[in-house]
């Protein structure tokens, strides 16, 4: 029979899944269970192009994970999950790779929560699930901000007092991680160069948005720190600001600490500055349309990125390519041409057609051959990424 590893990512209202084939790495099944907590909680399963839909009675993470289950079994399908991988967003400074999951994982996860409030508490009750549904299963934890640990501290080192560091664990942690190392590992592939060999711009751009500078397969230095705030332009996060602005804005306008970081997380980016939407699809349409919001939206996010990669490029020393990646990256031609042209001076030369003819499922390179800097188009596959991981921890074939 074949085996499958299940590959969960647990917000705090929605819980997204994968049943991952551990021979050919396809997605036997996916889905994803939204507004858990809510009266109108629902898990939409996905196989082989059908969709099932169906309302949750028992509308929190456990019935989910119940409805999962039960969805398996009836397609005879849950014998052949052998293992349970789960992203984790924050993994502090201990961890610097993916790990079987064990109690004293358990306890230092819950300690990180306190520098992803938001996320590692959901990861630990997707993890507490997943031990009861499915017990006596190995689980592995896969961090996000693990593939970073390797950022040397000249890097990962902000200039406030060293206290702050030391005490309240104040440095850049960077995120996306899983993803970065994925679409690193699959370029020098598409390349024919060993991973080794290679100096990567990589740009993640979904509705987060991060770039890394990627040494031999080992991340240098990335764009996000502390929190997912800082770096580049995002979907709805401004993305670097005067830190001054929280004075500033407290001052004039009387608001809560709380309330700007909302402002900056939930209202700025390219929504912020469209005034119309955190899409960059809807961006584009809008922009071909001549509205002025979208497209100095559009403008200040391709002029902030390719800042960041050139930026980045100090982290290398040399540069062999850029990737782009996530949603924006894998299909946006418009961006990657912007973002290519204002790089011409580092000696990429964008191929218009091949740009055009890429994106999500149709990867590739998308500089002219006599370019002496590549671009490529790598699709990500975070989902894999785990799967492989936890495999691995798990000794399965892969
Ligand atoms: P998430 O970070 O939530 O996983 P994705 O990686 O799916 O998000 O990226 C979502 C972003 O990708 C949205 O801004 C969306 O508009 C953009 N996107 C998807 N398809 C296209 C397209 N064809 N052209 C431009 N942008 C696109």
């Amino acid at each position: 029979m074949i085996n499958h590893t299940l590959v969960i990512n647990c917000g705090s209202s929605s819980l997204k899944f994968a049943l991952i084939n551990t021979v050919d790495h396809r997605a036997t099944v996916t889905g994803l269970a939204e507004k858990l907590g809510l009266p109108d909680a629902c898990i939409t399963f996905k196989q082989n192009g059908q969709k099932v839909e169906l309302t949750l009675a028992q509308g929190n993470h456990t019935g989910a994970m119940k409805a999962i289950l039960s969805y398996l079994d009836e397609r005879e399908l849950t014998t052949s999950v052998t293992a349970i991988g789960h992203r984790v967003v924050h993994g502090g400074e201990t961890f610097k790779q993916s790990t079987l999951i064990d109690d004293s994982v358990i306890a230092t996860i819950e300690d990180c929560a306190r520098l992803a409030p938001l996320h590692n508490p959901a990861h630990l009750l997707g993890i507490r699930t997943a031990q009861s549904c499915f017990p006596g299963l190995p689980q592995v934890a896969v961090f996000d901000t693990a593939f970073h640990q390797s950022m040397p501290q000249h890097a990962y080192l902000y200039a406030v007092p060293m206290a702050l560091y030391r005490e309240h664990g104040v440095r850049r942690y960077g995120f996306h991680g899983t993803s970065h190392r994925f679409v690193t590992a699959e370029a020098a592939r598409m390349l024919g160069k060993p991973l080794a060999d290679t100096a990567f711009v990589c740009a993640h751009l979904g509705n987060g948005a991060s770039v890394a500078a990627v040494l031999g397969g080992n991340s240098m230095d990335t764009s996000m720190g502390l929190t997912p705030l800082e770096g580049l332009v995002m979907g709805s996060r401004s993305g670097d600001v005067d830190p001054g602005l929280f004075g500033y804005l407290a001052s004039a306008t009387g608001m809560s600490t709380a309330a700007i970081t909302d402002l900056l997380n939930k209202q700025s980016g390219l929504l912020g500055l469209s005034e119309l939407s955190s899409d960059c699809r809807e961006l584009e349409q809008a922009a071909s349309e001549g509205h002025a919001g979208a497209l100095i939206a559009l403008e200040v996010f391709s002029y902030r990125l390719a800042k960041q990669i050139a930026a980045m490029t100090v982290a290398l020393g040399r540069l062999d390519a850029v990737l782009f990646t996530g949603g924006i990256g894998e299909n946006s031609a418009l961006l990657r041409g912007n973002v290519i042209r204002q790089l011409g001076f580092l000696g990429l030369t964008l191929d218009d057609a091949a740009n055009l003819a890429a994106c999500r499922g149709h990867s590739g390179v998308i500089t002219r051959v006599d370019s002496p800097v590549a671009a490529l188009v790598v699709n990500t596959n975070e989902e894999l990424m785990i799967a492989l991981d936890t495999a691995a921890l798990c000794q399965q074939p892969v």
